[in-house]
């Protein structure tokens, strides 16, 4: 595949073991227009930039190198990691986003994404519960890159995980309320367990991060309520990692 190097000063000075890197964060840009994204992840005065920017036909950029800290995921937490800069890999995804007019990704672009994403798989060994997006690491902050973004398709091909339950047997659980409080616990439980980090005591942050789940796994309806169907999916997931 061809890499069109594109280098952006947004990094930190010292320079990382590629044993660091654990994580891979997929963003959208959320701007007008690939031109503009390309400047502002390039600019000094931004103070953002990702690894990789691919755009909407496929071409892939290479604006900082893995073994330096890119600036893309700001404070955020997965699992045992926090302030996941250190041990990601950050790649941009140039869509409009839900500010200037979210559209779905490009085949192109994704089919890009997928080879970027597997030969840095095979490169750093990422575990496939280690590739996220952006809202996942930081729920109470970010949507990107948001319900457009076909997590299943791409863990079909072994990037990142997926539930597999039967769509229509799944649909039966929808809006079914949970009653009791140890499924509310079990539930809370299994976020953790996929790498969610967020504090139960606050109602809009655990509500940030209900949505930040459905955003990236049932996606056909994002409420921030803890229904059945959810239970299921978080469970199903929960049970294979
Ligand atoms: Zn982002």
């Amino acid at each position: 595949m061809k890499i069109n190097n594109y280098f952006s000063p947004n990094f930190d000075n010292a320079k990382r073991s590629t044993y660091s890197i654990k994580i891979i964060v997929i963003h959208y840009t959320g701007m007008q227009s690939e031109r503009e994204s390309i400047k502002r992840l390039c600019s000094s005065k931004s103070k953002v930039s990702s690894h990789f920017l691919i755009s909407r036909n496929g071409k892939v950029y290479r604006l900082v190198k893995d073994n330096r800290i890119a600036w893309h995921a700001g404070k955020s937490c997965w699992g045992k990691y926090k302030n996941l800069n250190k041990n990601s890999i950050g790649i941009e995804l140039v869509n409009k986003g839900h500010k200037f007019g979210y559209t779905s990704f490009k085949k192109k672009q994704l089919s890009s994404l997928i080879s970027v994403c597997g030969s840095l798989i095979k490169k750093y060994k990422i575990q496939k519960r280690n590739i996220v997006g952006h809202s996942d690491i930081a729920p109470f902050r970010k949507i990107d890159p948001g319900e457009k973004f076909p997590w299943k398709e791409l863990a079909s091909k072994k990037i990142g995980i997926w539930h597999y339950c039967e769509p229509n047997f799944l649909k039966r659980f929808r809006k079914i309320k949970i009653k009791e409080k140890k499924e509310k616990i079990k539930f809370i439980k299994n976020l953790n367990n996929i790498g969610y980090c967020f504090p139960t005591n606050n109602k809009p942050l655990f509500v940030k991060t209900i949505k930040a789940f459905q955003r990236h796994y049932r996606k056909e309806l994002i409420n921030g309520l803890i229904d059945k169907e959810c239970m299921i999916i978080a469970n199903n997931l929960s049970k294979k990692l």
